[in-house]
């Protein structure tokens, strides 16, 4: 066991630093809140293939795993200039269809995640199933060799900027019960597929949709692996998922965090800096600690993931999610709070900070949800719900 990341790693950490720097939370914040994108950099950072370092090799990737990528995610957002999509389009669409994908879809879709040209949304929550995905009502229904999906979906990310959305359904012979999922690729100007914009106080260059989904048309290979491999399949995208967005925060936690120190080092009111005074300095303290902590368990996690124990690897996850999204609540509270009045101007961009370090304690699962998970699973106890 090693405490400390390859040089490739830490090699590559040093070069995304460099490019999110060369962009700058200024950037961000002006796509934010001009209702832009950042589509720049998603650019720059797929031509140098950042984006697509989990992605095989033989389709023009990096080769390596969702450690990797995780550590792309997290230094981009330590700079200011965290995406969102990456969470979902190279962390869950792109391993399913590395993982369960025919030749054929491997050959469509995985170059173009290798180099960031393709960006395909993901679709699992409903608006009467969210945290229970056993409730899922979107159906398909075959067609010929086709199939025919209806169905409607809510905080879908990123819409607008994907050409392909992964939709999670089921097949018409399992409609009801448990869920036995079937994922779907489709195409974002799909006749019959509609998707509007839920206005948001988040303020991020990312934006969510609702997604209504009418007899829409598929051929035979927009499915993605079997339909019988039920969740399995579902999980090999969302354990990475969570790892990612466990990275997201904690990059977002680290940018704040050091915004705060180099505050807390030159802001002076009495005699010395505000950081000599404990009441600031401690916060701050606590709040590396706990990204830290976060940071060793979404590493593991992605050390499992990538060694092929799913299992262990979605324990893991969870608890690396929990402990990122309370972190970086924490840290960006703290900064907010050595900043005084600064803390909430626009100029320091710490208050945009507040609603979006705070969806990492909602999406893409709550932190009740996790609690079930680890109180269920990892401790035996009896499942209330
Ligand atoms: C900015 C943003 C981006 C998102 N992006 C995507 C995306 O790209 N794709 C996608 O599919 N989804 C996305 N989501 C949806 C997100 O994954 C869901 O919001 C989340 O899973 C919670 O579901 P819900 O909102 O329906 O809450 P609900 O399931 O209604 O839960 C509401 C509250 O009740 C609690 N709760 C529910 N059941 C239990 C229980 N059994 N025990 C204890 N507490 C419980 C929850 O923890 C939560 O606090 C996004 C959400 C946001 C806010």
């Amino acid at each position: 066991m090693s405490f400390t990341e390859t040089e490739e790693r830490q090699a590559l950490r040093k070069a995304v630093t460099e490019l999110g720097r060369k962009y700058g939370h200024e950037y961000t914040l002006k796509a934010a809140r001009s209702g832009g994108h950042t589509t720049e950099l998603w650019n720059e950072a797929g031509k140098l293939g950042y984006l697509g370092v989990n992605v095989p090799e033989e389709f023009g990737g990096g080769g390596g795993g969702i450690g990797d990528l995780a550590a792309v995610c997290e230094e981009l957002g330590a700079t200011g200039t965290g995406l969102l999509q990456m969470v979902v389009s190279p962390a869950i669409c792109a391993t399913i269809m590395a993982r369960f994908g025919t030749d054929d879809q491997k050959q469509r879709w995985l170059p173009g995640f290798a180099d960031g040209s393709v960006r395909m949304a993901f679709a699992i929550t409903e608006p009467d199933a969210g945290s229970n995905a056993h409730k899922l009502t979107t159906t398909a229904r075959r067609d010929g060799e086709g199939w025919i999906l209806n169905g409607r979906k809510v905080y879908i990310s990123c819409m607008d900027e994907s050409q392909a959305v992964l939709v999670v359904g089921r097949t018409e012979d399992a409609k009801t019960g448990k869920l036995k999922p079937a994922l779907f690729i489709v195409p974002t100007d799909a006749p019959g597929l509609e998707f509007q914009r839920i206005e948001m106080d988040v303020v991020s260059p990312d934006y969510q949709f609702s997604v209504f989904i009418d007899d829409v048309r598929l051929p035979a290979d927009a499915l993605v692996g079997s339909e019988d491999a039920a969740l399995m399949q579902l999980f090999a995208g969302l354990n990475p998922e969570r790892i990612m967005a466990s990275a997201f925060a904690i990059g977002m936690g680290r940018f704040a965090l050091d915004k705060a120190v180099e505050y807390a080092k030159t802001r002076t009111v009495w005699k010395e800096p505000i950081g000599a005074h404990q009441a600031v300095a401690h916060p701050l303290a606590q709040a590396k600690i706990e990204l830290e902590l976060a940071k060793l368990m979404t590493q593991k996690a992605a050390a499992l993931y990538d060694a092929g124990d799913d299992m262990a690897a979605g324990e893991a996850a969870n608890m690396a999610k929990f402990a990122a999204g309370e972190a970086v609540v924490k840290a960006v509270d703290a900064a907010v709070q050595t900043h005084g009045g600064n803390g909430l101007a626009s100029e320091y961009g710490l208050g945009a900070l507040v609603a979006a370090s705070r969806l990492t304690r909602i999406a893409p699962v709550s932190r009740e949800m996790i609690l079930n998970f680890v109180a269920q699973f990892s401790l035996g106890l009896p499942k209330s719900y």
